[in-house]
């Protein structure tokens, strides 16, 4: 079966959006994934077609009746696992992004408003996925992110094979530094051990640099990293 992103959205006109350029599209054109996209308001059932009501309890805002975005759920495609875009959930990470992309594909609702009627993502069990920690005015932008990162792992989607592999995150470390033509820009050379030729010279280079960063900046990545080196993991 074809990797499936379902989306259920109130406003399915910003889709494919991002989801139609570049590498998605294209994927897409060819017949290695598939977009379907759910108007949640093709689900109301009276004649205003509202898909939203005030808040029990009083407050700000809307909130999305858990009637309709039952119904919609109800008629999005059998055997794809669903999610709720929220800041409430957990955070996107590679790791989920492998997972989601081995497996069939998604259901995404997306929220607007102040969000969903709780009982509606009790009683279908959604798990709730964000995309960090911002309030996002919708879950659109989020579920966009997560299918692009989904997609790009999809079987031949990318051009190189293996590239996915030393990319950021691949074993819990941040990417080494890129460089390309010109050798010296605006007084900056390139760093000389790229320009040997000197094959696992270069890969060590890369894998220090990469150590470096992730050591500087990403303390929680670094010390995951550590221990499973320490582990029998990889030897840093
Ligand atoms: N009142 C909510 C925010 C609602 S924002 C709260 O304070 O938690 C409206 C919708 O945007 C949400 O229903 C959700 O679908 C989406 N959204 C907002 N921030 C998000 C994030 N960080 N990740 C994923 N979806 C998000």
């Amino acid at each position: 079966m074809t990797w499936t992103a379902h989306v259920l959205t109130i406003l399915p006109e910003m889709f494919p959006g991002p989801l139609g350029h570049s590498l998605a599209g294209r994927a897409e054109a060819l017949g290695m994934w598939r977009l379907t996209v759910g108007d949640i308001r093709g689900f109301a059932t009276d004649r205003h077609r509202s898909v939203d009501d005030t808040p029990f309890g009083g407050g700000p805002g809307m909130v999305m009746r858990p009637d309709v975005v039952d119904a919609a759920l109800a008629a999005s495609p059998a055997g794809l696992p669903a999610y709720y875009l929220s800041p409430r959930g957990r955070t996107i990470d590679q790791a989920l992004v492998r997972d989601l992309a081995a497996g069939p594909g998604c259901t995404l609702l997306c929220g607007r408003f102040e969000g969903v009627d709780q009982r509606v993502l009790d009683a279908r069990g959604l798990t709730e996925l964000s995309l960090g920690d911002f309030v996002l005015s919708g879950g659109e932008p989020a579920a966009i992110a997560l299918v692009d990162a989904c997609v790009r792992l999809l079987p031949g989607v990318m051009g190189e094979a293996g590239s996915a592999d030393e990319e950021s995150f691949a074993d819990d470390l941040l990417e080494y530094p890129h460089y390309t033509r010109p050798a010296v820009w605006a007084g900056r050379a390139v760093p000389e051990v790229l320009a040997s030729g000197h094959h696992a010279k270069i890969r060590a280079w890369r894998r220090a640099e990469a150590e470096r960063l992730t050591r500087e900046r990403r303390p929680d990545l670094w010390n995951r990293y550590v221990a499973r080196a320490a582990s029998g993991g990889r030897a840093i």
